[in-house]
Parts: structure tokens; C-alpha cells; sequence
């Protein structure tokens, strides 16, 4: 049996082994990758400078010269690293972009370290193996590949590495480096996070490019009250009032819609599913009302496609375990479809509050950028490497509910597209959450994918 068995095994390694980069370039990225992991950079109390040192040391000992590498940032903690590999300029330069910091993670909320990179049951765990160090390390070994292979692109290939996307702060990097180093960064177009590969139980659906994306908005609830002491309670309590208010947009949903990313990418959907949900997906992009009903209740990820939402993140409230509040505060975090105006979801939540005792205002100032145009090139080039790699996977423009930094670039006239070629479990998405992963063979394969389509973008 063994004999017989064996070549079929070795035929499966070696087919597997096709839409692997070389051992080599593998070794290298993981390198990399493991080095930005174990860096705490967390958006809050970490620092992405050291992130930009160890690619910049990286890239030098590749040969990079140090007149292509430029560090820098809004702060001395805040670095954002931009390296250019010089093509022969007869096009414009192409942009490639990825976040070095993360979201905090506390390891008692974790299975294990977060810091460090572990390799376990096929997965890499660890803060940002997923958002968005994977992309920042492939960023950096394929560019490193393709100085060592001599590859001559007709146009500058510009990796930015960059400070600050969660959270939107004031030191973000894409912001500063677009108002302070416009020249370093400057391209035709631009490559993101924002697109990956969608699986669902174990199969690969779809290979995702993100052409728009929802924007944010955080809105302060608060109630004020002159407190008094808990021995002596009154119905008229702070507490109480924010918690009647985040009950009542528990129970609230916002309207469902497409437009036509949504459609689009549904109409994809529908013919990738099998099964009742396949009828339902092709009714969502006709614009059916009861189909969304239940396209949004079958997944978190279909339901943030089709309505702008708005959940509570966090809560505030009460100065002693003895005395009535004087003060109870929640932020809403709001993801909104593009075609929804701020007044719009302002008004809406004040409605669903529904209590004048509840003060309701918006936390910071509000981006949003334009939708990327249909590039013909960047969708072939995209769908003949999925399409070789995975065969039978479509490719298909999507809306992210999430934000991203594509919007300041597409907001500055630069259009940008998401796209990685890692796959995750539309059902397990842990960015942002515990145990954050990557599947160990969907890492060198986004590596292979993105190798691939960087070099034919622009050669
Ligand atoms: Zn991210």
C-alpha cells in the first residue's frame, strides 16, 4: 500500500508546492514577518519605529541604497519607513502600502503571547499576523526577491510602511507623509490591505479587491446628573438612562441596500455558493428587500455589507461604588456605507435614542475618500493569477466595511485597491481580536500571488 500510496503523495506536495514562492524567498518572509510580530507596535503605547529600522537594515543589506530609503514621521515613535526600487520611469511609480501598527492585545486575553510569533496546527498566531504585518513583511521579501532575480519594472515600485491606521490618530503616517513627502510616495495608483481571500468551511470563495469602504464615525453618548448618595436611589440615574439607550440600538438595524459594489460582488457571491443561500445572494444583487432580511442574518460579514452600522465599543460611568452617578458615557462606533451622509446617521441614532437626557456628538473629524476606478489591468492581471493559483476562484470587487488608509490616498487623488491573496474564514475573523492567525500555507501563497502581481503590474 505504501508504495502505491507514495506517489500520489509526492504529486500532492509538489502541486502544492507550484504556488510556492522558492524555499529561500519562504524563509526569508516568515523572517521578516516573525521580526515585525515580536515588535510592539501597538496603536496606543507601542512604537512602529522600530519596525521601520529593522526593513530599512533589511533592504540595505539587499543592496537598496540608503538614498532610496527614507524613515520618518509625525513623532519620534510614529516612523513610517518608504523604500523605492527603481524602474526605468517610462510609467508612473505604483505604491505599495501596509500598516505597522496593531491593535492592543493584553496577553490575559489571549491563548498565548501575542508578541510572539507561533506557529501552531497550520496557523501563525500572533497581534497583526492578519492586520497587517503579513502584507508589510511580503511587501518588503519580494522586493528583496526581485533586486536579487535583477528584475527591470517600467516604473518605480514604492513600498510605504506606515504609522497609525487603527484608530485614525494624529500621527498616521499615510496622512503625514501625503502632506509632508508627497514626492516619496507619489504613484498612478496604490496596493493595500483592505481585499483578501474569502473562504468559507475550508473552501476558497472568492479572491477580494477592495475598490471602496465604509467610513467611520465615533459618536459620544453621554448623561449628566447631579449624583447623590446610593442610599437614597432615584428613578432619574445616569446609568440608566445610557443603558435604556444602548438597549434600544441593540434592537436597531439601518436600512439594507446595495450599490453597486455590493451588487456586484454579490452577483460574484451567487455564483460561487451552492446550496438555499445561492438563490438568495442573486436576489440581494436584484435588490430584493426579504433575500437581504436573511442574506444579513446568515453572516456579521453580509450584514456590514448591506446596512451602515453602529455598535457600542466601549463604557464609562460612575466616580464610588456608594454614590449615584454623576456621569455615564459610551462611545458608538458607526461603519457607514459611502451613499449615507454623517447627518443622516447622526440623526438616526438620535432618533434611536430616543432621551434628551442623552447627549449625543460626534468624537473626531470624519474622512472619506472617493471609489477607486475599474482598472482594467489591475482586475485581468488579479483574475489570471487567482484563476492559475486557485482555479475556479473569481475575483471580485468589493466594499470593505472596515476603514482603511486607502481613503487618504484616494481621498489625494490616488486610487487604491485592497488586495493580498490571504485567505480567511469569513466566519472567523480575528483582526483586532483574540488569538489573531494566518494560515501558515495562505501566507506563502498571498506571498507567491502578490510577487506575481506586483511583477506584471510593472514590468
Ligand atoms: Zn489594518
Amino acid at each position: 500500500m505504501l508504495r502505491f500510496l507514495l506517489p500520489v503523495a509526492i504529486l500532492a506536495l509538489n502541486l502544492a508546492a507550484q504556488d510556492m514562492p522558492p524555499e529561500a524567498d519562504r524563509q526569508l518572509a516568515r523572517d521578516i514577518y516573525k521580526q515585525f510580530i515580536e515588535i510592539k507596535s501597538g496603536y496606543t503605547t507601542g512604537s512602529t519605529t522600530p519596525v521601520a529600522e529593522a526593513a530599512a537594515a533589511r533592504l540595505q543589506a539587499a543592496g537598496f541604497p540608503e538614498s532610496d530609503i527614507f524613515i520618518g514621521g509625525a513623532i519620534p515613535r510614529k516612523a513610517n519607513l518608504v523604500v523605492r526600487y527603481r524602474g526605468t520611469g517610462a510609467r508612473k511609480p505604483i505604491l505599495l502600502l501596509a500598516h505597522t501598527d496593531v491593535v492592543e492585545a493584553r496577553r490575559e486575553d489571549w491563548s498565548m503571547d501575542p508578541f510572539q510569533l507561533i506557529e501552531r496546527d497550520g496557523y501563525f498566531y500572533g497581534r497583526g499576523t492578519g492586520d497587517d504585518k503579513a502584507q508589510a513583511a511580503v511587501w518588503i521579501a519580494n522586493l528583496i526577491r526581485y533586486k536579487r532575480e535583477g528584475f527591470k519594472p517600467s516604473r518605480d515600485i514604492i513600498v510605504a510602511l506606515t504609522a497609525d491606521e487603527e484608530g485614525g490618530g494624529p500621527y498616521n503616517g499615510v496622512a503625514w507623509l501625503l502632506k509632508n513627502r508627497r514626492n516619496l510616495i507619489d504613484a498612478e495608483f496604490a496596493l493595500n490591505e483592505g481585499g483578501w481571500g474569502e473562504m468559507s468551511q475550508g473552501r476558497k470563495i472568492s479572491n477580494d479587491v477592495q475598490v471602496s469602504e465604509k467610513y467611520l464615525i465615533d459618536f459620544r453618548l453621554e448623561v449628566r446628573n447631579k449624583g447623590g448618595h446610593s442610599s437614597m436611589p432615584v428613578p432619574d440615574n445616569a446609568i440608566y438612562h445610557l443603558a435604556g439607550a444602548l438597549d434600544r440600538l441593540a434592537k436597531f438595524g439601518f436600512p439594507l441596500k446595495t450599490n453597486s459594489a455590493t451588487a456586484a460582488y454579490f452577483a460574484a457571491m451567487a455564483k460561487a455558493e451552492s446550496g438555499a443561500v445561492k438563490a438568495d445572494l442573486a436576489r440581494v444583487a436584484q435588490g430584493d428587500h426579504d433575500a437581504m432580511v436573511r442574506v444579513a442574518a446568515a453572516s456579521p460579514a453580509w450584514n456590514a455589507t448591506l446596512r451602515t452600522t453602529c455598535v457600542a465599543t466601549m463604557i464609562e460611568g460612575g466616580h464610588a461604588r456608594n454614590a449615584l452617578p454623576q456621569l455615564a458615557t459610551a462611545n458608538i462606533n458607526c461603519r457607514v456605507l459611502p451613499e449615507d451622509t454623517v447627518q443622516f446617521v447622526e440623526d438616526t441614532l438620535k432618533k434611536v435614542v430616543a432621551d434628551d437626557q442623552v447627549k449625543v456628538s460626534i468624537v473626531h473629524d470624519i474622512e472619506k475618500g472617493p471609489s477607486s476606478p475599474m482598472r482594467d489591468d489591475l482586475f485581468k492581471t488579479a483574475s489570471r493569477i487567482t484563476d492559475t493559483m486557485w482555479p475556479g476562484v473569481p475575483t471580485v470587487p468589493i466594499m470593505l466595511m472596515a476603514a482603511t488608509d486607502g481613503l487618504y490616498l484616494r481621498a489625494a487623488g490616488i486610487p487604491t485597491y485592497g488586495i493580498q491573496g490571504f485567505f480567511f474564514d469569513r466566519n472567523d475573523m480575528r483582526f483586532h481580536g483574540r488569538d489573531e492567525r494566518m494560515s501558515v500555507t495562505s501566507f506563502y501563497e498571498g506571498q507567491k500571488f502578490l510577487y506575481e502581481l506586483v511583477k506584471s503590474l510593472a514590468q
